[in-house]
């Protein structure tokens, strides 16, 4: 299957963790609360990067998908966990649109302002809403490159119907992030020699040869 499977999966943690919590979350506040306590999950487990994201009908709160970052243990940079929930939604709904007909009014919610690759890709998700913590900056400030977005970027979502609300709960979203940096947690950007200043224990971006 050399060629012809892509797989990504998310930790076996997964299942366990979500029987914690009890579904719907009403608030805006308690589905980003639910959202951090991934994110922080992941590091402490040593299961991928200092995000997470999930899914949620808009107007229940119950859990369509969750999602945390994967990068380095997949070795894949698309596994942002934005990506995650969005790509297990649709696997999910059984639909590549979840702004199709008969889908719930879908509401991302994600740990850490999206980045350039993923606010690319909500348009193209059928999403109708945004919810994120943390900032661009904070990213930035631990050392993650984010890419080239937008000033303009949630006016341009706005103006594809999609609603963006902003940091809800930013301080506690902010704290994985730092507890991320001083855990040495790796800081995975393409450009590792320029950008990043925790190299971890594997040479991120070695490849197998
Ligand atoms: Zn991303």
């Amino acid at each position: 299957m050399k060629y012809s499977s892509l797989i990504l999966t998310l930790p076996v943690w997964m299942e366990t963790f979500i029987e914690r919590f009890t579904f719907p979350l009403p608030t805006v506040e308690a589905r980003m609360r639910f959202v951090i306590a991934m994110a922080l999950e992941n590091i402490r487990r040593k299961t991928g990067g200092p995000f997470a994201a999930a899914l949620f009908d808009a107007a229940s709160g119950d859990l369509i998908a969750p999602g945390v970052n994967r990068v380095v243990p997949l070795n894949c940079s698309l596994a942002h966990a934005e990506m995650m929930a969005l790509g297990l939604a649709q696997q999910h709904l059984d639909t590549f649109n979840l702004g199709a007909q008969g889908c719930p009014e879908v509401e991302l919610v994600t740990s850490a302002e999206p980045c350039a690759m993923c606010s690319g890709a909500l348009p193209w998700s059928g999403i109708r809403k945004l919810v994120f913590g943390a900032t661009d900056a904070d990213a930035r400030a631990i050392g993650f490159d984010e890419g080239a977005k937008m000033t303009t970027w949630v006016d341009a979502l706005e103006q594809r119907g999609i609603a963006v609300t902003a940091e809800v709960c930013r301080k506690e979203a902010g704290e994985v992030l730092r507890e991320y940096a001083q855990r040495h947690g790796v800081i995975y950007n393409g450009r590792v020699e320029e950008k990043s200043p925790n190299r971890g224990d594997k040479p991120e971006g070695s490849c197998r040869t």
